[in-house]
């Protein structure tokens, strides 16, 4: 149907119809008023069907394909009028940059800074990182940048290298820590990397380490880690086990206990 036929006095610059089907997953991300699995949006006429997706307020990063007629289209897409575009959830588990994976977290994510370094992977985190640095470390580092900052996911310099960055889903750590390794299943080594600063742990005798201890973990613990880095001591302490159980919810296999 050509709208422009019926537009009356607004001739050349009344607005088009395109329609986008967002999957259940992702309309969490739309307005409320707006949380339909067909969303119909008045298109300007020159926007592409990135732009109108992110519009709606749903990240590229969030998204594995656009389909227009059955047939892939990139977010450079002109749409027509009338088009009805398929946004496909992005698929997990998915392909993180390097073999052995590296994140940088945002300054609102701190708690799952820490459970990820648990777990052994390498994360970049600091509580004042800025927006700009945020994005350079991920560029500059073969980082997966973390956040729950949907206008950082929509930095040019993201969607020109690859949208190396995703979303976080949930509002608590643990919640969020599920949805990261869900998204990424990531080789997990647990307890070989300090929380605090992301400094690899090494085995230390507890000898070594007395002085520094509580007198209730000295009668509870013998195996003890320290940061290479940051000479912080650690044990397999009451968050293992949660961490555990999360991994396991995740991938259905066992990250923590051996
Ligand atoms: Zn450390």
């Amino acid at each position: 149907v050509d709208r422009r036929a019926h537009g009356g006095g607004h001739d050349w610059c009344v607005a088009a119809l395109v329609v986008l089907h967002v999957p259940e997953p992702l309309q969490f991300f739309l307005r409320p008023g707006r949380r339909l699995r067909d969303v119909r949006v008045d298109w300007d006429g020159q926007s592409s069907l990135g732009h109108v997706v992110e519009s709606v307020g749903v990240p590229l990063t969030e998204v594995e394909a656009l389909l227009v007629d059955g047939v892939s289209v990139s977010p450079a897409y002109r749409p027509r009028d009338g088009d009805v575009a398929i946004v496909v959830e992005r698929r997990r588990p998915q392909a993180l940059p390097t073999a052995s994976p590296r994140f940088v977290l945002d300054v609102h994510l701190g708690a799952l800074a820490r459970r990820l370094r648990l777990l052994g992977l390498d994360t970049a985190y600091g509580n004042d990182a800025t927006d700009d640095s945020l994005v350079a470390r991920a560029l500059g580092e073969d980082r997966m940048l973390l956040t729950q900052d949907r206008g950082l996911l929509r930095r040019r310099a993201l969607r020109e290298n690859g949208l190396r960055a995703a979303y976080v889903r949930g509002s608590q750590p643990d919640e969020q820590l599920f949805d990261v390794i869900d998204r990424f299943d990531p080789p997990l080594a647990p307890f070989s990397r300090c929380p605090a600063c992301n400094g690899s742990l090494e085995v230390v005798a507890k000898a070594d380490v007395l002085d520094r201890l509580e007198s209730g973990t000295r009668r509870c613990y013998d195996d003890f880690r320290q940061c290479h880095d940051c000479s912080g001591v650690y044990w397999r302490g009451a968050h293992s086990k949660r961490l555990d159980e999360i991994v396991v919810g995740a991938t259905g296999r066992s990250g923590v206990r051996r």
